[in-house]
């Protein structure tokens, strides 16, 4: 039996790693897809102390990767199916979806989250012909064309900002008329020129025959309608939390994880840290913190229970 399991390998996920190698723990990192989580899709981390220029989101959390695994942190690669506690013995049993099973005496869950979708017509039928949820995968597509972006909250803006290295004309679409994000990205994007808010708007549908061609926004104050030509659409509307192999009752109403300052469930020896618990701020840095202060307070429970 393991001391701990870690589900995800973003930056929370791989510094509770890092974090337990040191203590000597004996844990398992299980990840749905290749370890880094959404920061591999950051074009540039800005605001992670310790480096003086913008860093490449991907090379960030390799370094964290790398770093995990310099300490000999087993990552493997599986989809978690559910998480239940063993009344008898206090162990956590893991199953996977392909029914494969791992045990352990504690769970720490970073499963992160995912991107939120508009359910408009026309999103679903042109995703990866003209809609996108990544700018730094798909921007350089859109080289000397004219984009979208829906959102007003910093990813929003931090990928408005990236895409104009591509785009001659980039619309932010906003359903209010004040940005959510930072003051610091609100005034880079309101001093480009390639930038143009379209303020207080919803996106009602998104048009094209074989890939988009346009979409259509209705202004929320005056209810009018208007269809603008463009050949992309990046959506950047927030994120849901990635959940689903969790019992309900551990969840708020946003279906995010209930945690105390010791980043502990109501369930002793599960933790949950990063996008995937409630209150969470969506830092980088703030999951690295989180992963750190659940593995200490899991190596304490584990303390008080086995030794
Ligand atoms: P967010 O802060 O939740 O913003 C989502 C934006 O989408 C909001 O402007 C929201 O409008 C809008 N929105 C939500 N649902 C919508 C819908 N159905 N239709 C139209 N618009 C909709 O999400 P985020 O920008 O992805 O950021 C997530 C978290 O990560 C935040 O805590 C953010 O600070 C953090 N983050 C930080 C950085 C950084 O520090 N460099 C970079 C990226 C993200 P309203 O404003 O009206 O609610």
């Amino acid at each position: 039996m393991k001391d701990m399991i870690i589900i995800g390998a973003g930056p929370g996920g791989l510094t509770a790693a890092i974090y337990g190698m040191r203590a000597g723990l004996d844990l398992l990192v299980i990840e749905k897809y290749s370890p880094g989580g959404q920061v591999v899709n950051t074009y540039e981390v800005e605001n992670y102390p310790g480096f003086v220029d913008p860093i490449p989101g991907w090379e960030l959390v390799s370094a964290m990767e790398n770093q995990a695994r310099r300490l000999n942190a087993e990552i493997v690669s599986a989809e978690v199916a559910s998480i239940s506690k063993n009344s008898t013995d206090n162990s956590f049993t893991v199953t996977m979806a392909d029914g494969a099973i791992q045990q352990s005496k504690t769970v720490i869950v970073a499963s992160g989250a995912s991107y939120r979708n508009l359910n408009v017509p026309g999103e679903k039928e042109y995703l990866g012909r003209g809609v996108s949820y990544c700018a730094t995968c798909d921007g350089a597509f859109y080289k000397d064309r004219v984009t979208a972006v829906v959102g007003g909250g910093d990813t929003a803006l931090e990928e408005a900002l990236f895409l104009t290295k591509f785009s001659k004309k980039v619309y932010l679409v906003h359903r209010r008329d004040q940005f959510r994000g930072q003051k610091i990205l609100q005034d880079r994007v309101l001093g480009s020129d390639k930038i143009e808010p379209v303020y207080s708007s919803v996106v009602t549908s998104i048009n094209g025959e074989t890939g988009v061609q346009s979409f259509t926004a209705k202004n929320v104050k005056t209810e009018e309608e208007k269809t603008i030509t463009v050949d992309g659409v990046f959506i950047f509307i927030g994120f849901i939390p990635n959940t689903e192999f969790m019992d309900t009752s551990l969840l708020n109403e946003q279906g995010e994880v209930l945690v105390n300052m010791e980043m502990a469930t109501s369930i002793p020896g599960m933790y949950a840290i990063g996008d995937v618990r409630a209150h969470s701020k969506r830092q980088i840095v703030m999951a690295c913190a989180d992963g750190a202060t659940a593995v200490l307070n899991a190596y304490e429970y584990l303390q008080q229970l086995y030794c």
